[in-house]
């Protein structure tokens, strides 16, 4: 989703109201020695960091966790091959290092991903891109040619190497590329295939960064729909977004991980700042079964005639189209536009020529906006990606607050980069660096079967009288090794399937309740499942969802009314999706 859903409006629950027991955590002891603003991947793998050196870490989130740009990514996990063109060999070196690290620690999430790009002739760009190298400015793009491309691929083969997670690149003629790709458009004239990978569900990822910090150290506290709203001198003052009620909080340092509001999270802490300059970024998804047998199991990666990037590629049974890349203001208010959708089916016109596509098979859409560096005159996609920390000193009454500003920073380097944050304010606190996160399996990635005959083992091994077996495997995929718990869990309470859709159970939003810090209806619709992303969310499914959390958190029938009106609201002004509404 895009950053728009986290600017909802305090919802006073009344008196009845569910304690938050994530709020509770910070209001009872509302001092730490690190507080983090900001719970998209890159705020929550710091956290997960911080509080694996033992340290006492809070952390904010103002909206739901990954609901910012870390939910609006084109859910790769890949070195960025064009960012050699920008000279970012640094970046892509660690990017590459950190998806081949991904792909051991998280398995249940990040998997493998073939990427195809269709090349249209031999020699252009190769005379541009030297100069974009050297000057970062705005020159006239043109489409990347096949000795360019040959040379990227070539480079980043050699980064990858020694992490041996997946195979080189291959070079094919136009013959066997049509052979491979029979859909593609005929004008080519090879094409080049290399591995990188995708993140199949970014939400849950996050979420399972968050509780490993969270199981790592008794003080690691975290709470979603707390905003920071003001500073003062008993520190920063926090607002629940749920009830409204505000809360004091102070800390000796702050990590300021807001993505693209880092700038205007600063001016709140009294501190202002210019870093930022975000690019406003879309997709839409498609459940359309010719594009996605065209696609045949790869993502098509190319850049167009005029310099922006181009992914489709299959998550699951629906087809990804992607990206935009422009200027964005507010960082709150974005969304994919008509001209967008126009522009994607151009795209895709341009790849699959014989395969048509029309607005009624897109079941989903969002938008979000890139964290990048203030770039004056460099044109969009030729914004470094590389993140840098920016230190500043605040004189408090208690003494210096010190506060640490990310700016930019990828999905794919999130811990890397946490590691690096995390050294900053182990310095500041006269502390050392225990354990490193490199190589450490990520929530219900640890012991993931690997493959279909070990899946299926565990799945046998883990059903119950009440959970059968296709159950489990709905499970295995959502959480991963994690699934164990949850079945755990179903076996204690009263646990019913849903009647709307074959994918929830009355127990598992329980649970999620209970386990993962639901807010709002949109949190299960959108971020604790993909139903939303996939297009399978009835009205059936609205309301009989909002019985079960309202209940599970004691909300009034206003409050569940509004539940449903709200979750209409996000997902046909956020996402595009019209679901028909039940309310009289
Ligand atoms: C269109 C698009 C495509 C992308 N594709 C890729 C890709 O394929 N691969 C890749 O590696 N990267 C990709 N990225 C980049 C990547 O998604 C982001 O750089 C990364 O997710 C940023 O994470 P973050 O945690 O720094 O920021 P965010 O995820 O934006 O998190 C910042 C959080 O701070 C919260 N916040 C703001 N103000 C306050 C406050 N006052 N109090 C409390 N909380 C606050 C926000 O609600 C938000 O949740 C893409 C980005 C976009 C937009």
């Amino acid at each position: 989703m895009g950053s728009n859903e986290s600017a909802v409006t305090a919802f006073e629950s009344g008196p009845t109201a569910y304690t938050r027991e994530a709020v509770e955590g910070l209001k009872s002891r509302p001092t730490a020695r690190v507080l983090i603003i900001g719970g998209g991947i890159n705020g929550v793998g710091t956290f997960r960091d911080l509080a694996l050196q033992g340290v006492d870490v809070a952390l904010v989130e103002r909206g739901d966790y990954c609901a910012g740009a870390s939910g609006a990514s084109s859910h790769m996990i890949h070195g960025g091959i064009r960012y050699l063109e920008n000279g970012e060999f640094r970046l892509v070196k660690e990017s590459v290092q950190e998806r081949n690290g991904l792909l051991q620690t998280a398995p249940h999430y990040v998997k493998p991903l073939k990427t195809t790009i269709p090349i249209y002739s031999t020699f252009s760009g190769i005379l541009s891109a030297p100069l974009r190298f050297l000057t970062h400015r705005q020159g006239k793009p043109t489409e990347r040619g096949a000795l360019l491309i040959k040379l990227g691929l070539s480079i980043y083969d050699a980064f990858s190497r020694g992490g041996g997670m997946v195979p080189r690149h291959q070079f094919a003629g136009k013959a066997r590329a049509l052979k491979e790709l029979p859909q593609l458009n005929p004008g080519i004239k090879y094409a080049a295939t290399y591995f990188d990978a995708s993140v199949h569900n970014p939400e849950r990822l996050t979420l399972d960064v968050l509780r490993d910090g969270e199981s790592a150290n008794m003080h690691a506290r975290a709470s979603n729909y707390v905003n920071v709203v003001s500073s003062g001198s008993d520190g920063v003052e926090l607002r629940d977004e749920l009830t409204g009620e505000t809360f004091s909080f102070a800390a000796d340092v702050v990590i300021n991980t807001t993505g693209a509001g880092v700038d205007q999270t600063n001016a709140v802490l009294g501190s202002p700042s210019q870093f930022m300059g975000g690019t406003k970024g879309s997709h839409i998804v498609l459940d359309h079964p010719e594009l996605l047998d065209a696609c045949s199991g790869r993502e098509l990666f190319f850049e167009h005639t005029d310099g922006r990037i181009v992914l489709i590629y299959p998550i699951g049974n629906r087809v990804l189209v992607g990206t935009t890349d422009i200027d964005a203001g507010d960082p709150g208010q974005v969304v994919c536009t008509d001209e967008e959708i126009d522009y994607f089916f151009d795209l895709i016109g341009h790849v699959f020529p014989s395969v048509p596509v029309s607005r009624d098979d897109i079941v989903y859409s969002f938008s979000g906006v890139r964290p990048l560096p203030r770039h004056d005159d460099t044109q969009p996609g030729f914004v470094s990606r590389d993140y840098r920390i920016e230190r500043r000193d605040v004189e408090g009454p208690d003494g210096t607050v010190t506060t640490l500003s990310l700016v930019g920073g990828k999905w794919t380097t999130f811990r890397a980069l946490a590691e690096h944050i995390t050294n900053d304010a182990l310095a500041l606190l006269d502390r050392t660096r225990k354990v490193s996160t490199a190589g450490l399996p990520i929530g219900g990635g640890r012991d993931f079967p690997s493959t279909t005959t070990d899946a299926e083992a565990w799945v046998q091994g883990h059903t119950a009288p009440s959970v059968p077996a296709e159950r489990v495997r709905v499970l295995l995929e959502r959480y991963g090794t994690r699934a164990a718990e949850v079945i755990e869990f179903l076996q204690t309470v009263q646990d019913q399937a849903f009647h709307s859709t074959d994918e929830l159970s009355t127990g598992e939003v329980l649970y999620m309740v209970e386990h993962e810090q639901v807010g709002h209806l949109t949190d299960v619709l959108i971020r604790r499942t993909s139903l939303a992303f996939r297009g399978l969310v009835t009205a059936e499914l609205l309301h009989e969802l909002a019985a079960v959390l309202a209940s599970a958190l004691h909300w009034d029938n206003t409050r569940r009314n509004y539940e449903v009106e709200y979750a209409q609201r996000v997902l046909s002004q956020t996402h595009g999706i019209h679901v028909q509404s039940l309310i009289a």
